[in-house]
């Protein structure tokens, strides 16, 4: 698992500034078959938007937090608001809704199930976190519900989910109760990594040489990988010896360092440009940057010797 945190800050219910309590967590599955949490990001990040969650899971382990978890969020329609945190399970691509909460495979099943499969053990993971974070016990009444549940309690809106979907795949509620607490206490090493504090895109950068990925910011930490000169990394943040923190693919937390002291390995920039048939730099410069005649930092940047771009090249823009 690791945690991407966008906070939502353009919502209304992320200004609206609330904390609450946290008395347990409620679990949701989005209602419609979309498997990118990136897609809800998007939906909800703005202002007149009367929905938004803590966390949406995706199946490859991706958890991206919303709101800060003790955040009043709105995602229960019902009291549950005040006291649960909600999270989000996205749903596969290949299931058809008919009616309500109805729904039927438009594949062969396979992917349906790795999906909802997957998410279950991404959701197990993160609420083993989240109780012990707020000291919660996983299987006492009330603490982890369903949205379905929380109705029929009365501290939630008339939905179905997680339900709707699990019950076919043989997952209840109460096994993964039972599946959070037996995580619980559990150390893997991904779960250690998991709190890195901001995590948006800071700047890019492009390697001047071979690089070695690491765990941590200095030399005797283990390689992770090695990313080849002129390599395209995203940098989340830069760190106060020279390092920089990156995104990496390769690491069971999904990120990496690389050294960058005295500026010697890593070109930075605001964004990476792919050149489209028919740019030329001092286009690209006058687009940019405001002026042609910056194309010289654009090339300088880039480690150019030729003014000539080809189509599908790629630029680190200053
Ligand atoms: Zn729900």
């Amino acid at each position: 698992m690791r945690v991407i945190k966008q906070l939502c800050t353009k919502s209304d219910c992320y200004k609206a500034g609330k904390s609450i309590e946290v008395k347990g967590i409620m679990l949701h599955s989005v209602g419609c078959p979309q498997p990118k949490a990136s897609v809800f990001l998007e939906k909800w990040n703005k202002p007149g938007v009367s929905s938004c969650v803590h966390g949406i899971v995706e199946p490859d382990g991706t958890v991206y937090q919303l709101l800060p978890w003790n955040h009043r969020g709105w995602h229960g329609g019902g009291a549950s608001n005040d006291t649960h945190i909600g999270i989000e399970m996205t749903e596969p691509s290949t299931i058809h809704y008919t009616k309500g909460a109805e729904w039927i495979e438009t594949g062969n099943g396979e992917i349906t199930r790795k999906h909802v499969l997957a998410t279950y053990q991404t959701a197990v993971t993160l609420l083993a976190a989240l109780c012990e974070e707020y000291h919660l016990n996983p299987i006492a009444d009330g603490v982890i519900l369903s949205h379905a549940e929380g109705y029929q309690r009365g501290i939630a809106s008339h939905h179905g989910d997680v339900e709707h979907i699990w019950t076919r795949f043989g997952l209840t509620m109460e096994q993964f109760r039972n599946d959070v607490k037996q995580r619980m206490g559990k150390k893997d090493s991904s779960r250690e990594k998991e709190t890195v504090s901001s995590l948006r895109i800071e700047c890019y950068g492009r390697l001047k040489r071979e690089m070695c990925i690491r765990e941590g910011t200095s030399i005797k930490e283990e390689c992770l990988t090695t990313y080849k000169k002129g390599a395209f990394v995203e940098v989340v943040s830069k760190c106060e010896n020279g390092w920089l923190q990156i995104r990496c693919k390769e690491s069971t937390s999904g990120y990496g360092y690389v050294s960058n002291v005295k500026s010697a390995y890593v070109s930075l920039g605001s964004e990476v440009y792919t050149v489209q048939k028919g740019d030329s730099l001092w286009r690209i410069a006058e687009d940019k940057l405001g002026k042609g005649i910056y194309y010289t930092k654009i090339k300088t940047l880039n480690g150019l010797t030729s003014d000539i771009l080809s189509k599908g090249f790629q630029l680190l823009i200053p």
